[in-house]
């Protein structure tokens, strides 16, 4: 098997899980626990991840929260931002390619009393700052959007929307999932007051990830009880994942750069070779993760594709869309026509592949390609 789903999950890095194992043997103590060893060397290593995942995104340790992952950062996020909301505000303005933890937790805070602004995106599903300019009122207390998408792969203009947002005084949440350790990514940079991130893309573990929350941004917390996370998320620490989320965020801090230049050079190369498949890329050719080819094979459809390669896992759309025939809101969005949108395949590249898989991925989706449309001719 080859896989190629990178943006749905990671496998975990072997160094990450050597850095976990003794956390969930003999060190397996609670970090809460103050009155003997087990509990000092747990909370030890939950705040050694703490500064590793910090120096990845240029914040202070302190301003680190451990969630179960990104789509509980994200409701922290939001809903905890809207709680915490100045009196007489209410609007939020979203990017409407969100992940649904984003989308559908706007959602409910839309169906809970807030006013919610959908941006819109151009052809390569890329908000422009200045309609977030345009979109923010005197009411809005909130933007998001996106740091890269998990479809199409679209870089979002975040340091241009985080100086608006800075201007305009209002809090600025950036879902960063895809796209922290790929592309540089610095919380002051980029200027946001809220950054979610999980482990599982990163070559950590599954279960989870982290809310930045600035130093000075109130939100309020979404879990109680415990005082967990400087009260902001109860509940005894994962400690083996968080662990591995620190130690998968040291690596992407040392090696990130080099790896996205080799991700971003197989991902050509793929592309290139599934060109003369007719396989044309959807979303940007600039602007894009370095791990993402997403692309519609012409005249074919997802599904028959992906069954006619079983040896390669891909996915049509995205992964949390698939299962389902609906085209995907992104695609739509984008303006691919349905019968392209059909014919759609994400190609997730990561640390652990190589060129050979590439090259034999390209040949075996070519080959099945190929038959399927002279199948279809007859
Ligand atoms: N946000 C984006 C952009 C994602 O791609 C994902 C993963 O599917 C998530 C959030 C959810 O992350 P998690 O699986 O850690 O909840």
């Amino acid at each position: 098997m080859i896989y190629l789903d990178n943006h749905a999950t990671t496998p975990v890095d072997l160094r990450v899980l050597d850095a976990m194992l003794p956390y969930l043997r003999e060190r397996f103590g609670n970090a809460s626990s103050r009155s003997h060893r087990y509990g000092w060397e747990a909370e030890e290593a939950v705040e050694k991840a703490r500064a590793q995942v910090a120096r990845l995104v240029g914040a202070d340790p302190r301003e680190i929260v451990f969630t179960s992952g990104a789509s509980e950062a994200n409701n922290l996020a939001l809903k905890g931002a809207a709680a915490r909301r100045p009196e007489g505000k209410d609007g939020i303005v979203a990017s409407p390619l969100e992940h649904p933890s984003v989308r559908e937790t706007v959602e409910h805070l839309a169906a809970h009393g807030c006013e919610v602004t959908w941006l819109p995106v151009d052809r390569e599903g890329r908000v422009r700052p200045e309609d977030v300019a345009n979109a923010i009122t005197p009411r809005t207390f909130l933007v998001t959007v996106m740091t890269a998408n998990n479809e199409i792969g679209t870089i979002q203009p975040v340091a241009e929307i985080g100086r608006i947002a800075a201007e305009r005084k209002v809090l600025f949440h950036t879902d960063a999932t895809q796209g922290v350790g790929k592309i540089a990514f610095d919380v002051r940079a980029e200027g946001v007051h809220l950054a979610s991130l999980t482990a599982h893309k990163i070559h950590g573990p599954k279960g989870c990830g982290a809310l930045y929350v600035r130093q000075g941004t109130e939100i309020e917390p979404q879990a109680h009880g415990g005082g967990q996370e400087r009260g902001l998320r109860a509940g005894t620490q994962n400690v083996p994942g968080i662990v591995g989320l620190g130690a998968a965020c040291e690596i992407c801090r040392s090696e990130g750069e080099e790896e996205a230049r080799r991700l971003a050079r197989m991902r050509d190369r793929l592309e290139s070779l599934l060109a003369a498949a007719e396989a044309r890329l959807n979303g940007p050719r600039e602007g894009r993760l370095p791990n993402n080819l997403h692309v519609s094979f012409k005249g074919l459809d997802a599904e028959s594709l992906m069954l006619a390669v079983p040896e390669v896992a891909v996915s049509s759309g995205s992964a949390c869309a698939s299962g389902s025939m609906e085209i995907s809101r992104v695609l739509k969005a984008i303006g691919i026509r349905p019968d392209a949108a059909k014919g759609a395949i994400r190609f997730g590249l990561g640390r652990f592949n190589t060129d050979a898989e590439v090259e034999e991925a390209a040949r075996l989706f070519a080959g099945a390609a190929a038959r399927l449309r002279k199948v279809a001719r007859r």
